[in-house]
C-alpha cells in the first residue's frame, strides 16, 4: 500500500520501532527492497535524492514503478524527496506523486529553518503529504563532521522546531554523517541527545541520517533511544556494487539478466538484515488493521437497490 512518511512513522513512534529508510535507482533496487520489506512484513520509505533525480533516476519513471510495486506489496511503502531544499526540485516532488518529502533547511539560522519549513509542511499537509525537517546539521562522514558536536540538535530547540513548523517527523544530529566513515571509524552516537530531543518534542518520530556504515549496536542502541526512521543509502549501494564486482570477476561471461537478478537479491539481503535491526519486522500488520476501516464490510455491502 502507498501511503506517506506520517502514517508509517507515527505508527513506529508509538510503538517504539524505527522504519528503514533507503534508496533504489532502478527497477532491481526497487524491488529488491520491497521484496525484502514484504517478505519482513515491514513498512519501508524510499528516498529520492534532488542531486540523484538530476543525473539519474528520475522521477517520472521512478515514482510510478515504486507506487505499483508498492500495491502489489501488502506493506506500507512510502516515497520521500531527500534533502529538498531548492523550490524548483520541492515542486518537481509535488508534481511527480511523492507522498512525501524532507525539508532541509538545517544550514540556515534556526528562525528561517523554522520559517522556510513550516511553508513547505503547510504545502505538504494541504496535499496529504508528509514531510520531515532536520535541525542540527548532518554533515559528511569524510570530512569527519560526525564528530562536530556543536552541530548537533539542541532539544530545546527541537521542541520549538516541533511546535512551530508542524514537522510529522524531525532528522536530528547525534553523531552520524553522510557518505562513508573512516576505514575502520565507527561513529559515536550521543544517545542521550536522542533520549532528550524524543522528551523535548512530545515523543515526535525521530530520524538517524547517515546510518550506512554506523554499526549494527549503535543503531539498535539508537532505535531504543527514539529513533523512527533510519536512513541508509550509501551502504545498499555498495552491496549492489559488490554483488557486480564479484559475479563479473568471478564469471565474465555471466548474463546479464542473471546479473541483474543477483544484484536484485543482494539489494534484498542488505535490506532485510536492517529491517531485522531497526525492529520493524511484523509491523506492517498494525496498518492492514487501520485500513479495514475503509473497507465496506460483507454485510454493509448488500445494497438496498431492491
Ligand atoms: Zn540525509
Amino acid at each position: 500500500m502507498y501511503t506517506d512518511i506520517k502514517t508509517i512513522l507515527s505508527d513506529a513512534a508509538e510503538k517504539n520501532y524505527a522504519v528503514i529508510a533507503t534508496s533504489a535507482i532502478n527497477m532491481e533496487t526497487a524491488r529488491g527492497i520491497i521484496t525484502a520489506a514484504a517478505e519482513k512484513n515491514a513498512p519501508v520509505i524510499f528516498l529520492l535524492g534532488q542531486n540523484m533525480m538530476r543525473v539519474h533516476a528520475k522521477a517520472e519513471l521512478m515514482i510510478p514503478m515504486i507506487r505499483r510495486l508498492a500495491e502489489y506489496a501488502n506493506v506500507p511503502v512510502a516515497t520521500c524527496l531527500d534533502h529538498g531544499n531548492d523550490p524548483e526540485r520541492l515542486m518537481y516532488a509535488f508534481r511527480n506523486g511523492f507522498s512525501s518529502i524532507m525539508y532541509d533547511g538545517s544550514l540556515l539560522p534556526l528562525e528561517g529553518n523554522i520559517r522556510e519549513t513550516r511553508h513547505w509542511a503547510e504545502t505538504c499537509h494541504t496535499f496529504g503529504m508528509g514531510i520531515e525537517g532536520e535541525l542540527g546539521h548532518v554533515g559528511n562522514a569524510a570530512a569527519g563532521d560526525d564528530a562536530n558536536e556543536a552541530a548537533y540538535t539542541n532539544a530545546s530547540d527541537a521542541a520549538m522546531f516541533a511546535r512551530e513548523t508542524g514537522v510529522d517527523c524531525l532528522a536530528v544530529a547525534v553523531g552520524t554523517a553522510h557518505g562513508e566513515y573512516p576505514k575502520g571509524l565507527i561513529p559515536h552516537i550521543n544517545f542521550d541527545r536522542i533520549r532528550e530531543c524524543k522528551e523535548a518534542t512530545g515523543g515526535m518520530p525521530l530520524a538517524l541520517h547517515g546510518g550506512s556504515g554506523a554499526g549494527d549496536e549503535n543503531i539498535v542502541r539508537a532505535v531504543q533511544a527514539g529513533i523512527n526512521k533510519i536512513n541508509v543509502v550509501t551502504d545498499v549501494f555498495s552491496a549492489c556494487r559488490a554483488s557486480l564486482l564479484e559475479d563479473l570477476s568471478a564469471n565474465p561471461k555471466i548474463g546479464y539478466i542473471d546479473l541483474m537478478s543477483r544484484m536484485e537479491m543482494a539489494a534484498k539481503h542488505f535490506i532485510s538484515h536492517w529491517i531485522d535491526l531497526s525492529g520493524s519486522e511484523g509491523k506492517a500488520s498494525g496498518f492492514r488493521e487501520k485500513n479495514r476501516i475503509y473497507l465496506l464490510s460483507k454485510k454493509e455491502s448488500v445494497g438496498d437497490s431492491e
